[in-house]
């Protein structure tokens, strides 16, 4: 809590700590080791929230996954989701026959992800599955098949870890609710 502490003081709370993301994070990569023993998936970060928990996660995974990049846009700044999901940066490579895991940093509406699926699902997979650090499952508007999550987080707007309000705090190790007050919210 002593690092960081300008960012701290916009927390209402800390919600997951660092040593608990970073024992999550260890089982989720030894859970897809086991689950994709003898393959080679490719590992989707969805930036740039996802940017954080992809790097550490990848190093957690002893099999001989490659790695892609794909930026969408979600919020734009504020905390309410569009609902409009447009591709900023698409895929580098043919995902065609591939093993593909997508890496999200949270599943809120669910919106996102569910159209992304679709969109790679089209590009001819060989399999699809969406890994989260954070599920919000009562938010959710969309039915999502999430098979990979870190953690259940109650409905409240979380920042840390990768996770931006208005492209900060992503810097924060920890992941905290930010306070209302901040994006002028209720208390
Ligand atoms: P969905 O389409 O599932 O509603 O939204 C998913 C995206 O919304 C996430 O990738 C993330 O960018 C953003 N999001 C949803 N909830 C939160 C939250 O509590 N904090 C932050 N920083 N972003 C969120």
């Amino acid at each position: 809590m002593d690092t960081n502490a300008t960012l701290y003081k916009d927390l209402s709370k800390v919600l997951v700590t660092r040593e608990e993301i970073a024992q999550a994070v260890r089982a989720m990569g030894q859970r897809i080791t086991q689950d994709y023993a003898g393959k080679d998936p490719v590992m989707i970060c969805i930036l740039k929230g996802a940017s954080v928990f992809f790097t550490d996660l990848i190093r957690e995974v002893d099999l001989p996954v490659t790695t892609e990049f794909m930026a969408i846009s979600s919020y734009g700044g504020g905390t309410k989701s569009t609902g409009i999901v447009k591709i900023v940066k698409d895929l580098d490579r043919d995902i065609s026959g591939r093993d593909v895991l997508i890496v999200e940093d949270i599943v809120d509406s669910g919106r996102t992800l569910a159209h992304l699926s679709q969109v790679l699902a089209t590009r001819r997979a060989q399999s699809i599955e969406i890994v989260t650090l954070l599920d919000k499952p009562a938010r959710r508007v969309v039915p999502l098949e999430v098979k990979y999550s870190c953690f259940n987080i109650p409905d409240a707007f979380v920042v840390g870890y990768g996770l931006d309000y208005d492209e900060k705090y992503r810097n924060l190790p920890d992941i905290g609710i930010l306070a209302p007050k901040i994006y002028g919210g209720e208390e």
